[in-house]
């Protein structure tokens, strides 16, 4: 999975930004921003590497001698770290605004590492104060959040063009914190094949509406079983080649649903496990799931018909079968009833309600639920 990044501004965003002089070169203008060092400890525990970026206008020049930066850096650093905040790279800009250098934000130049293919800048975000913390999250694909005054922010904004990359304006950092926790678990995946075009959007936490389309209505119906029982949304569109069959429109659904799930769970910290049965009318049906990095599949659900709706009642198997591998997760399913229709919309029901389970979390106990300390 790639790295994901939150890059976090300095002044006026962790320090508060001296209104004389814009520069924290003294012990004495050392001072935290409310909520700083609470939000951040909250944001050290998700799943990002913690990147600071700052310009320091003519840092090493006589207007401001690195002898007066780095006491004040360094005890803002070892602060930070008493709560268990690390700053995994620190990237610092010493030109002045006038030099228009390549390397001051909001130009990417100290960026460049991040913009290769480890990194996920999507899925990024940058935490500033300033419009131009706004303008650097729009050169580098990633998403803002800005510290400001809701009135102020949107007036820094307005009518730029860089504005849309803005996610969130609060002058809160405890805001910030909460909004990272909530959507810290999504994903969104694209796959064009000669076969299928695919593109799911899902969050684990469910924040947002959801829409599914297969072109195969039976399908379709299954597949919502997961945004109402899963407390997941999941926006689903597949344009695949059902001139031909069914088969690679359910299989590669499939894939790419497990794969978003996976990348989605990132981590895994906090997650419960486990697994779900329930009983559908005449039917039971009962799903066992295991996010322990290995993927085993059993199925055993007998149908007694070649189709339900538009689907073949074979594909349901490779369904399962293919998202369980792309979910890197132990999976069992087992079903007993009649109805065809009932016994593969009890395995749909069951497996989303197995779903909601595992991934559960509990976001005060922020641990991994395995013994080896990896999943
Ligand atoms: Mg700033």
């Amino acid at each position: 999975m790639k790295n994901r990044v939150l890059f976090i501004d300095r002044d006026g965003t962790i320090l508060v930004e001296p209104p004389e002089d814009f520069q924290v070169d003294s012990l004495e203008k050392l001072e935290f921003v409310v909520g700083a060092i609470s939000g951040m400890k909250s944001l050290a525990e998700l799943d990002y590497e913690l990147v600071l970026a700052s310009n320091q206008d003519g840092l090493g020049t006589d207007s401001f001698p690195e002898e007066t930066f780095w006491p004040a850096h360094t005890k803002m650093l070892r602060t930070l770290a008493g709560e268990g905040v690390f700053f995994d790279d620190q990237l610092i800009d010493p030109t002045f605004p006038q030099e228009n250098a390549p390397t001051r934000k909001p130009q990417t130049g100290m960026f460049t590492k991040y913009l290769s293919e480890d990194y996920d800048m999507s899925q990024s975000y940058v935490i500033g104060d300033r419009a131009t913390d706004v303008e650097l999250a729009a050169n580098l694909g990633a998403k803002a959040i800005l510290l400001q005054q809701v009135s102020v922010g949107e007036k820094m904004l307005e009518g730029k063009l860089f504005a849309e990359s803005c996610v969130l304006i609060t002058p809160r950092w405890s805001d910030v914190a909460e909004f990272l926790r909530r959507t810290e678990r999504t994903a969104e995946i694209n796959r064009v094949t000669s076969e299928t075009a695919i593109k799911v959007k899902l969050d684990l936490d469910g924040a947002g509406v959801s829409e599914i389309s297969t072109g195969l209505n039976f399908f379709d119906h299954m597949l919502w079983q997961l945004p109402h029982h899963a407390g997941v949304s999941l926006k689903l569109e597949c344009k695949g080649d059902l001139h031909v069959d069914e088969h690679h429109t359910i299989e590669d659904v499939a894939i790419v649903l497990g794969e978003a799930i996976y990348q989605a769970l990132g981590s895994k910290r906090g997650i419960d496990r486990y697994g779900f049965v329930l009983p559908m009318d005449e039917c039971r049906a009962m799903v066992l799931i295991d996010f322990g990095g290995r993927a085993d599949f059993v199925w055993d659900v007998p149908f007694t018909r070649e189709r339900v709706g538009d689907v073949p009642t074979e594909m349901f198997k490779h369904f399962f079968k293919s998202m369980c591998v792309a979910m890197r997760c132990n999976l069992h399913i087992e079903a007993r009833g009649e109805n065809n229709h009932h016994l593969i919309e009890g395995v749909f029901k069951a497996f989303a309600r197995a779903l909601k389970m595992a991934v559960r979390r509990d976001v005060f106990k922020y641990d991994l639920p395995s013994s080896k300390g990896v999943l």
